[in-house]
C-alpha cells in the first residue's frame, strides 16, 4: 500500500485551474495519477497551461463557469472525452472590487456573485448526475476564510464564499448516501494573480490576521484538495478544512 494520494484512473475537472490555486491543483492531480480538464475562461492562458502541463493529462477547455449553458456544453465536452467525471473542484474565483458596502456598485455585487457562488451550483448541477450514476465522486469547492470571518471592504466577496461553504454542506448531505463526498477548502490569502484585483490596504489587513505570518502557498492549498479529492477521503463529508493559518475562529 502506498502512503501517496493515489488518483489514478481519476478524471477530474478543475474551474480557474489555468494559474494560481488552480493551476497547482491540476499538477498536484496529474502527479499523483489523474487526467484533468480544466475550466477556465481565459482561452489563452488555458491552452498554454495544457501546452505546458501535457496534452496527455490536461484537456483544455473555455468555459465562463457564470453561464449555466456554457458550463453544461463543457461537462458534455468532459464525459464524452473521459467517459466519467470522478473529480469536480469548484476554484474559477474573483475578488471583486474592495468597497464599503454601502458603496458597492450593484453591477459588481452581482458579478462576483454570478462567478463565485453562481459558478460553482451550475458545475455541481451539471456533474452530479455523473457522479450519481456511477456512484462515486468527489467535489470539493475552493471557498476563503473571508466566507467565515468576512473582510471589510470585500462583503461581496465574503458573502459568495459564505454561500459557496452553505452549497458545500447541503450537497454532501444530498450526495452522502452514493459515496460522493463533498467538501470545501478556506484558505486564508495566497499570493497569485488575484492580488491584481485588490488594493494594497486590503492585501496588508488581510496578512496581518493569519497568526502564521505569511501567506499560504498554493502547493499547500492544493495538498489539502487532493486528499479531499481522492478515495482516502471516505467519510468525512459537508465539511470545511480550514487553510486559515490559525485564523479561523470556528
Ligand atoms: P487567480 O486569479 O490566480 O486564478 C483564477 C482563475 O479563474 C483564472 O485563471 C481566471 O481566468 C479563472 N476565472 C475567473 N472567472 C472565471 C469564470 N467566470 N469562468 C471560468 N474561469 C474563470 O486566482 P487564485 O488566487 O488562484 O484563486 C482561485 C480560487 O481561490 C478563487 O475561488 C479564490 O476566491 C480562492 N481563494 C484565493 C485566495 C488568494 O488569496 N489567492 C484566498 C482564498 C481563496
Amino acid at each position: 500500500m502506498s502512503n501517496a494520494i493515489d488518483l489514478n484512473d481519476r478524471f477530474a475537472i478543475v474551474t480557474g485551474g489555468a494559474q494560481g490555486i488552480g493551476r497547482a491543483v491540476v499538477e498536484r492531480f496529474i502527479a499523483s495519477g489523474a487526467r484533468v480538464a480544466i475550466f477556465d475562461r481565459d482561452t489563452d492562458l488555458v491552452v498554454k497551461t495544457a501546452d505546458d502541463l501535457g496534452r496527455a493529462r490536461v484537456m483544455p477547455v473555455t468555459v465562463d463557469v457564470s453561464r449555466l449553458a456554457d458550463v453544461e456544453r463543457a461537462v458534455a465536452e468532459v464525459h464524452a472525452e473521459f467517459g466519467r467525471i470522478d473529480i469536480l473542484v469548484n476554484n474559477a474565483g474573483v475578488a471583486g472590487a474592495n468597497h464599503k458596502t454601502w458603496d458597492y456598485p450593484e453591477e459588481e455585487w452581482k458579478k462576483v456573485m454570478a462567478i463565485n457562488l453562481d459558478g460553482p451550483f451550475f458545475c455541481c448541477r451539471a456533474v452530479a448526475p455523473h457522479m450519481i450514476a456511477q456512484k462515486y465522486g468527489r467535489i470539493v469547492n475552493v471557498a476563503s476564510i473571508a466566507g467565515k470571518e468576512g473582510n471589510p471592504n470585500a462583503s461581496a466577496y465574503s458573502a459568495s464564499k459564505a454561500g459557496v461553504i452553505a452549497l458545500t454542506k447541503s450537497l454532501g448531505k444530498e450526495l452522502a448516501e452514493y459515496d460522493i463526498a463533498v467538501n470545501c477548502v478556506t484558505p486564508a490569502a495566497a499570493r497569485t494573480a488575484i492580488f491584481d484585483q485588490m488594493s494594497q490596504q486590503h492585501i496588508d489587513y488581510m496578512l496581518s490576521k493569519i497568526p502564521r505570518g505569511r501567506f499560504v502557498q498554493v502547493d499547500e492549498v492544493a495538498a489539502t484538495i487532493a486528499f479531499a479529492a481522492s478515495a482516502d477521503c471516505s467519510f468525512t463529508t459537508g465539511a470545511v478544512f480550514d487553510l486559515s493559518g490559525g485564523r479561523a475562529t470556528y
